[in-house]
């Protein structure tokens, strides 16, 4: 539990789930690929300033990464000498795994935010 009461796991659950990190009740997508400006059950806001995602991005970028170094220590251990197939394969996750990963990596990065500082909530007369 952080110092405000906001139970860690609790929120890299709903997180992993892709629910809003505050309440759980909704999604943080409202289609396949835009983020909700807000949470439509409790009003915690999910899109903030601009460049606010830029972390979501680098998060998707660094686990990326290391997938990648994953994936060539697995082929480097089960194919060895094939350098031909260890490109291919890694160049397909290097072309796939960041899509794959594109709504958690969004959904981590507001569930870090809001276990941090807490995320805002809108107001009423917004
Ligand atoms: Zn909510």
């Amino acid at each position: 539990m952080t110092r405000e009461g906001r139970p860690v796991f609790k929120t890299l659950a709903r997180a992993a789930r892709l629910r809003c990190p505050a309440c759980g009740r909704a999604s943080v997508f409202q289609s396949p690929f835009r983020v909700r400006p807000f949470c439509p059950a409790c009003g915690t806001v999910f899109q903030r300033e601009a460049g606010f995602f830029v972390g979501a991005i680098m998060l998707n970028v660094v686990t990326t990464e290391a997938a990648v170094l994953a994936a060539a220590g697995l082929c480097l251990l089960l194919l060895p000498g094939r350098a031909a197939t260890l490109l291919s394969l890694l160049f397909a996750v290097a072309l796939l795994f960041p899509v794959a990963f594109y709504h958690h990596s969004w959904s981590l990065w507001l569930a870090g935010d809001h276990l941090v500082e807490g995320l805002p909530r809108r107001r009423l007369d917004d």
